[in-house]
């Protein structure tokens, strides 16, 4: 029983997971998410049912466009797959309890910002406001139940963590105009995108993810700068870590915590 739940849950990401393919081709493009339907970026084929099968499509037309054979980019699988795996790992660590759909919501949200920032170095506003409406649904939820990740029952502990998120980046980002008079050390995106992630984590695992995109920041400039893929001076998408910073504050941040404080 439990197995055929995980693959429900494994299915449901994948489709979900080849929406998110569409949201982050379209979203930067400025083209709408829902219509037209699903085609070809190269000859524009209207793609049909049998070429929107998650993973499998992609696989069996050989990583090609069927009509032109034009190579379709890998992104496409990866981010199918990226979103069945964290699906099921979301369900593994929270069952089926309102924790699992909050976080499911704002995982599928960072899968996207994850990908644009990457290729696009923005983070879209529709983004952050469909982040911060499930935020704000959260908010009124956790004044009746507890959310556990808050760690506390303080009301406005999740604004707290939206404050101190945003709060902290938009101080770097002032820091960064004031002593390099250059507006691309902490981009406004990053500020906007800790808003929906304060509430969703609250205050303390907000700081804890923060804290982790920092570290995982730092160490892959690191290694760039290291084997000369990148300089000093380059500017490297910082939203990724947020977002890596986030998953790992979600699936282990209280675990990491309580380890921390016993050494
Ligand atoms: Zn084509």
């Amino acid at each position: 029983m439990e197995i055929t739940y995980g693959v429900f849950v494994f299915i449901l990401g994948l489709v979900i997971g080849s929406y998110l393919n569409v949201c982050i081709y379209r979203i930067p493009r400025g083209e709408s998410t829902v219509s037209p339907p699903s085609h070809c970026p190269n000859c524009h084929t209207c793609l049909k049912p049998v070429d929107l099968i998650p993973l499998l499509s992609y696989l069996w037309a050989r990583r090609k466009c069927r009509y032109c054979r034009q190579p379709i980019s890998p992104r496409y699988f990866w981010v199918e797959l990226l979103t069945g795996v964290l699906s099921v790992v979301l369900w593994l660590r929270f069952g089926w309890t309102i924790d699992f759909v909050a976080f499911l919501f704002l995982t599928y949200i960072l899968i996207a910002v994850f990908f644009i920032d990457i290729e696009h170095m923005i983070i879209p506003d529709q983004l952050v406001m469909a982040g911060l409406g499930g935020g704000a649904v959260l908010f009124v939820y956790q004044l009746f139940q507890p959310f556990p990740i808050y760690g506390d029952r303080s009301w406005w502990n999740p604004l707290l963590g939206l404050a101190v998120g945003s709060g902290f980046l938009l101080a770097v980002s002032l820091l960064g105009l004031a002593l390099y008079k250059s507006d691309e050390v902490m981009g406004m995106g990053d500020v906007k995108l800790l808003a929906p992630i304060g509430l969703f984590l609250g205050w303390r695992m907000t700081l804890l993810a923060l804290f982790m995109a920092v570290i995982l920041g730092g160490l892959s400039s690191l290694v760039l700068i290291l084997f000369g893929k990148a300089t000093r001076k380059s500017v490297i998408p910082f939203a990724p870590f947020i977002v890596l910073g986030t998953w790992i504050s979600i699936l282990w941040g209280w675990q990491i915590v309580h380890w921390y404080l016993e050494i």
